[in-house]
């Protein structure tokens, strides 16, 4: 078998982790697998170069962020494929550009276009264990970029989607994919099946356990994805197509994303095209726009409030300076939470939202903003409550079991 493993920041955080790492793979390697190891930068060490940068400047440019960010998984590549020789086995590390991953020109957020397998095919065949520095590619004039934040699965998800993997197992330091953050609720409940589309959107409502891109990558390309620790010994939750049995779990987890700002422009002119004119340009930025409210209109202005990532703002800021003439005021609140409750069965039931607002109502919990689809209802409310938010939904819908 050809397996893809992918270790996460936590799981090579120290030397002696990285060599507990090595183990592991050493063992699947021994078991007469074909491994290719995705490994992502020790823990903070991303958030420590970012820091870095931001000692210089506040919006450093994004070529050299990808310069700067690429050089952590590298670091770990390479420490591992030394631990792995030491053992006794044969191993390589490569850069995303050494392993053929080739991407479009979107810095800091590229897009994986084509991964060349080639030279990973080749030192396979040569029976070495494969490692390839996550979370970065080359594009077409072989600059260095990055995927985003949490890169490392989509890097894992798309080598594995390129080389007809057999699975895709991501370990972290959970055992799997809870229904909810087991840091916030510790009765959550690990699951031993999700579908693509229900892990797509826990991922992207705050689920941090696998990135949200990597599960919509998976979900096309057919990669079937195992999310395990890397420090113990449980078979983890296997993330695949939706079956029968699926849809009859109403709610299946409960979300919480903490990065999220929101901002309201008070006093907009009330004329066509204004909010196609600020939304283009935010989008121009590449900044996401999620949850959007506009008021009725009172004496020909208008508020209009929407929410972005948190780690948006500074650039919604600049962005939103070139429209100062048309509102009176704006302002940015980054003390808000969405708090988001997730199943397929709510596609053929109704009262799953009807039972959210109630909740929020008896905890006294005032919600700001509301967005719903076939599968999700999303609330913002006040960051201090998110957490207490997460646990009684987690309690009114029987998630523990
Ligand atoms: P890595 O650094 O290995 O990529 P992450 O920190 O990105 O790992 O993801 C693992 C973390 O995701 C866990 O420690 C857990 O707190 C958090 N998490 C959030 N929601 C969930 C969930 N529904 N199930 C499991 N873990 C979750
Ligand atoms: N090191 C990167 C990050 O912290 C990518 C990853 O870990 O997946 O976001
Ligand atoms: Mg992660």
């Amino acid at each position: 078998m050809l397996i893809v493993h992918k270790y996460g920041g936590t799981s090579v955080g120290s030397l002696d982790r990285i060599e507990n790492v090595a183990m592991r793979v050493a063992r699947a390697r021994r078991e007469g697998n074909d491994i290719v190891v995705v490994v992502s930068a020790m823990s903070g060490e991303t958030n420590k170069l970012i820091e870095y940068a931001n000692h210089f400047s506040k919006t450093p440019a994004k070529r050299e962020m990808d310069m700067l960010l690429s050089s952590g998984e590298r670091v770990t590549a390479a420490l591992l494929s030394i631990a792995l020789q030491e053992m006794g086995l044969d191993a390589i590390a490569m850069t995303g550009r050494q392993a053929g991953i080739k991407t479009d020109n979107h810095h800091t957020f590229a897009r994986i276009e084509s991964i060349d397998t080639k030279a990973m095919r080749r030192e396979l065949d040569e029976g070495k264990v494969v490692i390839v520095a996550g979370f970065q590619g080359v594009n077409e004039a072989q600059q260095v970029t990055t995927l985003g934040r949490g890169g490392s699965d989509l890097s894992a998800v798309a080598i594995a989607g390129a080389l007809g993997a057999d699975a895709c197992e991501i370990y972290s330091d959970v055992d799997g994919v809870y229904t909810t953050d087991p840091r916030i609720e510790p009765k959550a409940r690990k699951m031993d099946f999700i579908s693509y589309d229900e892990m797509l959107e826990l991922a992207s409502l705050g689920a941090k356990v696998l990135q949200s891109r990597s599960v919509e990558l998976a979900k096309k390309l057919s990669v079937k994805i195992v999310a395990k620790s890397s420090f113990s010994e449980d078979k983890g939750t296997v993330i695949s197509k939706e079956d029968e049995e699926m849809e009859e779990v109403l709610v299946s987890g409960i979300a919480l994303d903490k990065n999220q700002a929101r901002v309201t422009l008070r006093q907009v002119a009330d004329r066509p095209g204004i909010a196609a004119e600020i939304f283009s340009a935010l989008a121009n930025e590449q900044i996401n726009v999620d949850m959007i409210i506009q008021n009725a209109s009172t004496d020909g202005t208008t508020n209009l409030g929407f929410t972005i990532p948190q780690s948006e703002l500074e650039r919604a800021k600049e962005v939103l300076s070139g429209f100062d003439k048309e509102f009176g005021s704006a302002d940015f609140d980054e003390n808000v939470c969405k708090v988001s409750v997730v199943g397929v069965g709510m596609k053929s039931h109704s009262g799953v939202a009807a039972k959210a607002f109630s909740v929020m109502a008896d905890n006294n919990i005032n919600i700001e903003m509301i967005s719903t689809s076939e599968i999700k209802v999303s609330m913002i409310i006040d960051q201090k409550y998110g957490e207490l938010a997460v646990r009684t939904l987690h309690d009114a819908y029987k998630l523990d079991r």
